[in-house]
C-alpha cells in the first residue's frame, strides 16, 4: 500500500481482514493524508475541519470494525443554522417525514420555497436521480425553479460542503447522488457526524493498530520513490531499499501521482490532468471560554461558510476557546475583498466571527491552514475523467477519493475506493 490516508488505510484494513499480509508506506510522519492531525504550539489541530455524514456507510463500518467507539463522533440531525435569518433542523422522525418536517419548520423559508424544494426532490426521485451529466448544479437548480432563499440557505451550502466546488461549475449528477443518499434514504443517513477526536486518531491510526495486530506493517516517514513492475510481482523502491510484493495499491493523492515513478502502470491516471479546489481553515485560540451557540454555525453571505466550536467538540470542559472557520472552494481572497482592505482569509474570518461572538477578546493566536489540493474540482468534465481502480498493470491498483465513483471526493469515496482496490488486488493474486 503506498499512502496512509483514509483510502490507503481502508484498503489495508480490508486486506488484512481477509487474512492477507499487508505493508503500508506513508511518506508523512502522521497517518491521515488530507485528513490528519497537526500540532501547533501546544494544541492539537487538524489540517481542516471535516464533517462526516450518516450516509458514509463504508467508512462508518470500517471505523466500527477497527474499534472506534461511537463517542468519537457527535451525531446531530441534519441542521443548517445561519443566524439570524435561517434555521432548519430535521426531527428524529422516519424518512421522508423528517425532511418534510425540516422544510415545513424551517425559519427563513416561505411556502413557495418549501413547495419548490419538495418539487425538485420529487422530480429527482422520479428520474431515479439521473440528470444530464454535463449539467452544473446551478443549471439544475434553475431548471427546477429553486428560489433564492433555497439557493442561499440550503442548496448552495449543501453542494459546496459536499462537492467543494462552486455551484456554477459543480456537477449536478454528483450532487444528485449526494441528495439521494443523504436525503432520500433512512433518516439517520442525513445526520451530520462531527469528529470529537483528531482526524488521524479517528480512523487511520485505529486501522494501523488493527493491521499491526494482524501481523502487517505500517511504516510512517517512508516515501516510496518508484515501483518497478515485473510480470507477476512489483518491486517497491524506498530509502535506497527495494522490496517485492505480489500486488500494489497506489493510494497517494491525485496531485502526488506525478512524483511517483511507475513506468507502464499509472500513465492513464497521470494523464487525467485534474484541477483542484482549495480549502482554507482559520483557527482562533482564545484565553477565555469563547463559545459558539452551537457546535457548527453557518453563514449564507460570508466568505467563511461554517464556524466550528472545537472546544465544544473535542474538549467540552476546557476553560479556553478554540474556533475554526472553514472556507471551502476557497479560491483566493477576491478583488472585492482586496479593495475593501480585507486581504487575508484570517482578517476576513475574524471580522465575520466577531459578528457571532461580539464579546470575544482578541485571540491569543490564529493559525491558517491552506490545503491547495484539498479535492479535485467536481465539475462535469473532471468527474468524467476520474480514473478506474485498475491500471495498465494487472497487479497495480489505484485507490483514493479521486478514483471513479458516483460520489464527490470525500472521506467516504476514499474509503470505498480503498475497499474496492483491496478486493481487486486480492483477486489478482488469488489462483483461479
Ligand atoms: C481542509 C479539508 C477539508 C475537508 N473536508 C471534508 C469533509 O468535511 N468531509 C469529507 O468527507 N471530506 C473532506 N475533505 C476531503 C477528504 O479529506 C479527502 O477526500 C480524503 O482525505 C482523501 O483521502 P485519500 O486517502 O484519497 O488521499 P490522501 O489523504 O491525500 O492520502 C494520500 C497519502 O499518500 C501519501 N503519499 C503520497 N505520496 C507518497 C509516496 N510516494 N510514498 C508514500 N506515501 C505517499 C500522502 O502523504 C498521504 O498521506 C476535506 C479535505 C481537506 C483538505
Amino acid at each position: 500500500m503506498i499512502g496512509g490516508g483514509y483510502a490507503g488505510m481502508a484498503a489495508a484494513q480490508a486486506f488484512c481482514e481477509r487474512g492477507a499480509h499487508v505493508a503500508v508506506f506513508e511518506a508523512a510522519k502522521v497517518l491521515g493524508g488530507r485528513a490528519r492531525r497537526i500540532q501547533y504550539r501546544d494544541e492539537t489541530l487538524d489540517n481542516g475541519q471535516h464533517i462526516l455524514s450518516g450516509a458514509y456507510s463504508t467508512l462508518l463500518q470500517l471505523m466500527q470494525r477497527a474499534g472506534g467507539p461511537a463517542t468519537d463522533l457527535k451525531r446531530i440531525p441534519l441542521t443548517l443554522s445561519m443566524p439570524p435569518a435561517f434555521r432548519m433542523r430535521a426531527p428524529r422522525w422516519p424518512a421522508p417525514l423528517h425532511l418534510a418536517a425540516a422544510l415545513l419548520g424551517a425559519r427563513g423559508l416561505g411556502w413557495a420555497d418549501r413547495f419548490a424544494a419538495l418539487g425538485m426532490m420529487r422530480a429527482l426521485r422520479a428520474s431515479n436521480y439521473q440528470v444530464d451529466p454535463t449539467q452544473t448544479v446551478a443549471a439544475m437548480l434553475s431548471a427546477h425553479r429553486q428560489t433564492s432563499a433555497l439557493l442561499r440557505h440550503v442548496w448552495q451550502p449543501l453542494a459546496v460542503g459536499a462537492l467543494n466546488t462552486p455551484i456554477d461549475s459543480a456537477s449536478a449528477q454528483v450532487f444528485a447522488h449526494v441528495l439521494r443518499d443523504a436525503l432520500d434514504a433512512k433518516r439517520d443517513a442525513s445526520d451530520l457526524l462531527l469528529p470529537c477526536v483528531d482526524l488521524s486518531a479517528l480512523y487511520p491510526e485505529r486501522a494501523a493498530a488493527l493491521v499491526r495486530e494482524r501481523g502487517g506493517e505500517v511504516l510512517t516517514g517512508c516515501r516510496v520513490d518508484a515501483l518497478a513492475p515485473r510480470a507477476a510481482a512489483i518491486d517497491l523502491r524506498f530509502d535506497g531499499q527495494a522490496r517485492t510484493y505480489d500486488a500494489v495499491i497506489v493510494a497517494v493523492g491525485p496531485h502526488q501521482l506525478a512524483s511517483l515513478e511507475a513506468p507502464g502502470c499509472l500513465d492513464g491516471a497521470k494523464a487525467a490532468e485534474f484541477a483542484f479546489e482549495q480549502i482554507v481553515t482559520v483557527y482562533f485560540k482564545f484565553a477565555a471560554a469563547v463559545r459558539l451557540p452551537e457546535p457548527m454555525l453557518g453563514q449564507a453571505d460570508g466568505r467563511v461558510q461554517w464556524f466550528f466550536d472545537r472546544r465544544d467538540l473535542l474538549h467540552p470542559n476546557a476553560r479556553d476557546g478554540l474556533i475554526a472557520g472553514v472556507i471551502s472552494a476557497a479560491g483566493s481572497p477576491s478583488t472585492t475583498d482586496a479593495a475593501a482592505g480585507e486581504g487575508t482569509f484570517e482578517t476576513l474570518a475574524w471580522r465575520e466571527l466577531s459578528v457571532h461572538c461580539p464579546q470575544a477578546p482578541e485571540p491569543e493566536w490564529t493559525k491558517t491552514v491552506t490545503e491547495k489540493f484539498a479535492t479535485i474540482a467536481c465539475t462535469p468534465a473532471l468527474h468524467a475523467r476520474r480514473p478506474a481502480c485498475a491500471t495498465s498493470h494487472p497487479r497495480v491498483f489505484l485507490a483514493g477519493d479521486y478514483v471513479h465513483s458516483p460520489y464527490p471526493a470525500t472521506l467516504e469515496s476514499a474509503a470505498r475506493s480503498g475497499v474496492d482496490a483491496a478486493r481487486a488486488a486480492l483477486a489478482s493474486i488469488t489462483p483461479h
